[in-house]
């Protein structure tokens, strides 16, 4: 299965990034909006894994302690791509959660996992494929309490990109 480390927020953060959403897809031409449901800050990505690896990654994820923090999002912004553009809101970098990210990833890859090395850049997507100019001129600022990280099951049902939790990571 198709996994991934993620943060999940609360009803009240999905919420205002629905709100963006909304301002979004009311200004551009067209693009793919992220599920409400979905919305999440990914902190490490595994991609396939069979179920003895599932096993190791609960295992290694479960060694770790961190206190709860807080996270902020701070901005929107947009990459580039061929195939239209991508649209995130962009969380702080906070030194809480660059260790989180970091004893996430050195935990994995102790355990044997590969993942990728480029900087960690936090973001959470809410567009894909868009097409059309947008520039958001109101301030972003949208804050979560973290008290845990989850990990993540991605799969396709009936056509529906789902992401199901199956382990849960609680703070000290
Ligand atoms: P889809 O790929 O179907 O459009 P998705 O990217 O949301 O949707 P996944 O590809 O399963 O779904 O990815 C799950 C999460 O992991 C997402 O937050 C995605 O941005 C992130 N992710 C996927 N591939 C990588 C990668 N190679 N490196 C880092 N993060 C990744
Ligand atoms: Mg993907």
């Amino acid at each position: 299965m198709r996994l991934f480390v993620a943060i999940n927020f609360s009803e009240e953060t999905k919420a205002r990034l629905c709100d963006i959403q909304r301002i979004l897809r009311s200004s551009v031409k067209s693009g793919r909006f992220t599920d409400p449901a979905n919305l999440h800050l990914t902190l490490a990505f595994l991609g396939e894994c069979s179920q003895e690896e599932v096993k190791k990654v609960k295992e290694a994820l479960s060694s770790l302690s961190f206190s709860s923090f807080d996270l902020v999002l701070d901005r929107l912004g947009c990459f580039r791509r061929n195939s239209g553009d991508l649209w995130w809101a962009g969380v702080k970098l906070t030194q809480m959660l660059q260790d989180l990210q970091a004893d996430v990833a050195k935990c994995l890859s102790t355990s044997g996992f590969i993942l990728e090395t480029r900087d960690y850049k936090p973001h959470v997507t809410i567009a894909r494929e868009v097409s059309g100019k947008y520039y958001f001129r109101d301030p972003v600022r949208i804050n979560e309490t973290v008290c845990a990280f989850d990990l993540m099951k991605s799969e396709r049902i009936n056509g529906r990109l789902t992401y199901t939790s199956i382990a849960h990571f609680d703070s000290v």
